[in-house]
């Protein structure tokens, strides 16, 4: 049976079956992995079978304990405990966190559920953490924002490529087979494995790229390396964003970032020279307080070479969560509704009420972004009950302990998940539903490219879908049972008229159409009857931009510090990210056995000199603080790290979790948290 690895947003190809009674997958030869696989997706069918999968709805009793329960009872219990909170605290009291792994279906439902049945404004979901900036910076340069405006394929054929904050060699190892073609220039304050496999490694001080990207666009200007002919047709705004990268000359760059003057040149030689150039940025260039504005300065330098919406070049962002690009399409983000239109948007609001059968005015408007939402949480006047679909806030967020207290100073916190994460263990209500091969559905991937999720069998007893939950606690909220359909094709069939004419439009994508093996990806409209079905748009911006006069803009923006700076008590940075084993939170790779012999516990990168200051050697326990709390790592001592920075990945549960450390300042126009960049101190740790 083909259909994708349940991880991340490469989504490659597989076949799933079953031999001797053992589910087994193979890579298929789809175009983005091409018969290859990285180990999260070879061992992917141990999840199915996990000792650890829920079975029944769970119910916390007086005395704290989580105990099972029937279906029924589960969902009156949420629906009248939902009830009795919104009809005495209003409807915003009653909150929706969703994922970016969900399936275009289930977040389409979960959006509606949210402002239909529940009236919320309160929704927001996990890929606010994770692509938000590059979203943001796309849609003011291009008009529109899709992580990849080109197929994986089109990177075959690069002669460079510039990738910022992207390390796809541990985050989705197939990916690179599509750039050894290439010589790779890599932005990152580690030497990772794709830094190894670079020509050029540029390693500036965490939270500095931004300085670095103005640098890089001061001598594509004043070098040469301009396209002026791409400038004068195809953009706007140069002179604004020249004037403040016009004061970062290469020495400057230097003494901000720590990456030599040559470097910096040689780097912008590669990239002017090149015939076919990439610019890609990843999370290592958006978890930042300043995010959007360090993707827009890489933006700006790809429009200065003339590359985005050229024949064998361009302007892409590497997007990370399985679903994380049509998660965001679909509705569940706190400003969007489905076909990645605003939510202030009269338009769109009458557009998606009519289909809805609602009145616009009854929608929301646009709620608080994901950690303002979390960390609003049982506070006087902030949500006093949360639902979770397919997330763990409790693991994932920035500041976990705190946000672990808000979610336990719930009235109800109901979650709905396959395996009993960090946060599901915290609720009141825990809903057990199905995963990946036990589900039909649609995924979207890093291209834009819509993919279909098939059923190898169906769930194992007392487990339902997401689209069946929402279904049952809606009828329950007194919706009309036509209006939430669980059968993913009749979902698919009611997105595809809400997409319709949005700026992700997927009217024109069918199930039938995906099943004969047509590479749609979006925009894909509806054509009348009588004419052919529209292909679909695998490159986006190769005569025009999707701004109405067809062009680019450049954007002004100049370097600022992260949030927060090494000082005397925190002298070190703190930087984070993905292990190779991993995935996300960790819920669900930490259950896959070989997964977690290759990567068991939390570790620290750190270089040895670092190290030895702090009394520290390989192997031993730290314990790394913030102004915001205390994380425990097993050290690894890496030379080619930087002295003044120390890394940890995200993946690892209780005192190992990364985010106890972490930031909460947000870019003020992403709101996504600077994961990326905060001071810290580390010191011996003994268990006590
Ligand atoms: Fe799965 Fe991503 Fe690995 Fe491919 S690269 S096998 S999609 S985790």
């Amino acid at each position: 049976m083909a259909t994708h690895c349940p991880y991340c947003a490469l989504q490659c190809g597989t076949r799933l079956g079953r031999e001797d009674g053992t589910v087994v997958v193979r890579p298929s030869d789809f175009p983005v992995n091409r018969g290859g696989l990285c180990q999260k997706g070879w061992t992917a069918p141990a999840l199915l079978d996990t000792p650890v999968r829920l079975h029944n709805p769970l119910i916390r009793d007086p005395r704290g304990t989580l105990e099972p329960a029937g279906w029924h009872q589960a969902l009156d219990t949420v629906a009248d405990r939902l009830r009795l909170i919104r009809d005495t605290h209003g409807p915003d009291a009653v909150a929706v966190f969703g994922g970016g792994g969900l399936t275009n279906e289930k977040a389409y439902l979960l959006g509606k559920f949210a402002r239909v049945a529940l009236g919320t404004s309160r929704i927001d979901y996990n890929g606010r953490f994770c692509m938000s900036s590059a979203a943001a910076a796309g849609n003011a340069a291009f008009g529109v924002d899709r992580g990849l405006p080109f197929p994986v394929g089109d990177l075959d054929d690069a002669e460079v490529i510039l990738l910022a904050g992207a390390n796809p060699a541990e985050t989705m190892p197939p990916l690179m087979r599509h750039l050894t073609g290439a010589r790779l220039i890599v932005i990152d304050p580690r030497r990772t494995r794709t830094a190894e496999a670079a020509a050029l490694h540029l390693q500036p001080q965490p939270g500095t790229d931004l300085a670095l990207a103005l640098g890089l666009l001061h001598l594509a200007v004043t070098e040469g390396r301009m396209d002026e002919g791409y400038l004068h047709t195809r953009t706007v705004g140069f002179d604004a964003a020249w004037q403040q990268a016009v004061a970062w000359w290469p020495e400057r760059v230097e003494r901000v970032t720590g990456v030599p003057v040559a470097a910096q040149r040689e780097a912008v030689r590669m990239l002017g020279e090149a015939r076919r150039a990439y610019v890609l940025t990843g999370r290592g260039a958006e978890q930042h307080s300043k995010g959007t504005d360090t993707v827009a300065a890489f933006i700006n330098l790809a429009l200065a070479l003339g590359l985005p919406g050229r024949a064998g070049s361009g302007y892409g962002c590497l997007t990370g969560q399985g679903n994380g690009q049509g998660g965001r399409e679909m509705g569940q983000k706190a400003d969007q509704l489905p076909g990645y239109r605003s939510i202030t948007d009269p338009g769109a609001r009458a557009d998606v009420a009519a289909v809805w059968g609602v009145p616009p005015q009854e929608l929301p408007g646009p709620g608080p972004s994901a950690y303002e939402l979390l960390d609003s949480l049982g506070r006087p006047g902030g949500p006093r009950a949360l639902l979770v679909f397919g997330s763990n806030p409790a693991v994932s967020a920035p500041r976990a302990a705190r946000i672990t207290e808000r979610l336990a100073a719930l009235d109800l916190l109901v979650v709905a998940d396959f395996m009993p994460s960090e946060t599901a263990l915290l609720a009141d209500v825990v809903l057990p539903v199905t995963q990946w091969a036990e589900e039909e559905g649609t995924m979207t991937n890093l291209e834009g490219r819509v993919l279909r999720r098939r059923r190898l069998s169906g769930p194992p007893p007392g487990v339902r879908s997401d689209l069946d939950v929402l279904r049952g606690l809606a009828i329950r909220l007194g919706q009309p049972p036509e209006r939430f359909p669980a059968e993913p094709h009749q979902v698919f069939e009611e997105l595809r008229r809400t997409t319709r004419g949005g700026r992700a439009d997927y009217s024109g994508v069918s199930y039938e159409r995906l099943d004969a093996g047509e590479a749609l990806h979006w925009p894909c409209p509806a054509t009348p009857p009588g004419q052919p079905p529209h292909p679909g748009t695998p490159r986006l911006f190769l005569d025009r931009f999707a701004h109405p006069d067809g062009r680019a803009r450049f954007r002004a923006v100049d370097h600022r510090d992260a949030a927060e700076l090494p000082d005397d008590r925190f002298p070190l940075y703190a930087t984070t990210g993905r292990a190779l084993a991993h995935y996300q939170s960790g819920a669900q790779t930490r259950e896959v056995p070989e997964l977690l012999a290759a990567e068991p516990e939390s570790y620290l990168e750190v270089h040895p000199d670092t190290a030895e200051r702090a009394g520290l050697a390989e192997g031993d326990l730290a314990r790394i603080s913030s102004a915001r709390g205390t994380a425990v790592a097993r050290v690894r001592l890496v030379p080619t790290l930087r002295a003044d920075t120390v890394f940890l990945p995200f993946h690892f549960t209780a005192d190992g979790r990364a985010n106890l450390i972490t930031s909460t300042a947000l870019d003020p126009e992403s709101h996504m948290p600077e994961f990326k960049v905060c001071a810290v101190r580390i010191e011996p740790w003994t268990a006590t």
